[in-house]
């Protein structure tokens, strides 16, 4: 079959909550993907930041064969010999002592937002039910009910409610109103260290530190969300390390099985994990074995290949050439590490028709909130390979 057959079919028989560039992927290695009728691209979305590794790493793929030969799936009911081992590396790797094991991102935002309630009501007093968590303007924590009712944005949310209460939102990067709205009932501040499908939005300088600040000050648990900013993406294992902050929890996802399988995790101390006990949270496929293995894979590969420390070199290249770009489109480029946003001025009619050129020139990106182009390649990426395609993006950014 053909890329129009398959879009057909697509279309036809499936739910059109995406709207997808129109291409048809067959094949992946490395930074490289390939259609269905033998186009090569360079990948600049990387699955939204979930294969860092690239595609199909072949360390990664033997783990989750060999796993898949031996047992995929016990449930928690019993235990498994890859999930202790996942729990140690996770936290010798990350410094936290602890970890909850999810699926997707959103199963483990929901997970860190339980968890802040349950700590409030049993450590901080907060009287019971009237928890309130502080979210950010621009947010994106994942697609369930309770995470879009702090959507700020209207396509994610309009028709669907009612909404989760307890949830207040200020101005993202504006830590004084952080400071503002925190009040003797409030347990947590959820965040993104940069806002990725927000559109790429670096917080000022020092946000994050003063943020942290405030909530050691009042008592309040700090949750970063670094489902896409974490594991190297920025050129820091997490984007918090940027200003030295430690969050009382980091939830991760995406990369952490390197785009094989959805896995995803809470991390925090076990001052805070230990107030789980048995019955009160769960998962079928959470910490299952296959998952496990698999995530152990991934998490070495981006030790062993130092793809955090390239990350920050590549990305820093990366960045400045597209800064340097003289194009009568581009309002501003922003980013850390290889998570990097293109904002086009308004009058430019929309990033959509650019990532269309692009994906003529053998790259794929995709526009996140309309204006913005963002660049986020698998963090394998060398520096050839960005030579390679800024070329390619300087003859579409110029001449559209
Ligand atoms: C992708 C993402 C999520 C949701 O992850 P899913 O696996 O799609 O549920 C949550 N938060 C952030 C910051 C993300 O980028």
């Amino acid at each position: 079959m053909k890329t129009k057959e398959y879009i057909e079919l697509e279309e036809h028989y499936g739910a059109h909550n995406y709207h997808p560039l129109d291409v048809v992927l067959t094949r992946g290695e490395g930074v490289w993907v390939y259609d269905v009728d033998g186009r090569r691209y360079l990948d600049c979305l990387s699955a939204y930041s979930a294969v860092n590794q690239g595609h199909v790493h072949p360390k990664i793929l033997a783990a989750m064969q060999e796993q898949a030969k031996k047992i995929t799936l016990t449930s928690r009911a019993f235990r498994n010999d890859q999930l202790a081992l996942f729990y140690k590396e996770l936290s010798d790797l990350t410094g936290y002592e602890m970890s909850l094991p999810m699926n997707s991102g959103a199963e483990a935002v929901e997970t860190a937002l339980k968890l802040a309630r349950k700590w409030a009501y049993q450590v901080k007093g907060v009287p019971r039910y009237e928890a309130e968590i502080i979210t950010c303007a621009g947010n994106f924590h994942g697609r369930t009910i309770t995470t879009i009712s702090f959507s700020t944005e209207p396509l994610y949310r309009d028709d669907f409610g009612p909404f989760t209460p307890g949830f207040i939102t200020v101005p993202y990067g504006d830590a004084s109103a952080v400071e503002k709205a925190i009040n003797p009932n409030t347990a947590a501040i959820i965040l993104e260290p940069i806002q990725g499908e927000g559109g790429v939005i670096v917080p000022p300088a020092g946000y994050l530190s003063r943020v942290a600040s405030f909530c050691k000050k009042n008592n309040v648990l700090l949750i970063a969300d670094e489902i896409q900013t974490g594991l190297g993406r920025t050129g820091k294992l997490f984007a918090c390390q940027h200003e030295d902050v430690r969050p009382d929890v980091t939830v991760i996802g995406k990369a952490l099985s390197g785009g094989f399988y959805p896995v995803s995790a809470v991390l925090a101390d076990r001052a805070l994990l230990g107030l789980f006990t048995p019955g009160e949270h769960g998962s079928t496929f959470g910490g299952n074995p296959l998952a496990a293995a698999i995530a152990r894979a991934a998490l070495k590969v981006i030790v062993e290949e130092k793809l955090v420390e390239s990350a920050a070199q590549v990305g820093e290249y990366f960045i400045e050439q597209l800064s340097e770009i003289p194009s009568p489109h581009v309002k501003e480029v922003r980013g850390k590490g290889l998570l990097i946003g293109v904002e086009l001025k308004h009058e430019s009619g929309g990033a959509r028709r650019f990532c269309e050129a692009l994906q003529d020139k053998g790259i794929l990106a995709k526009e996140t909130h309309e204006h913005v182009i963002r660049f986020a390649p698998p963090l394998v990426i060398d520096k050839e390979t960005i030579d390679w395609a800024l070329p390619r993006i300087r003859e579409v950014l110029n001449s559209h």
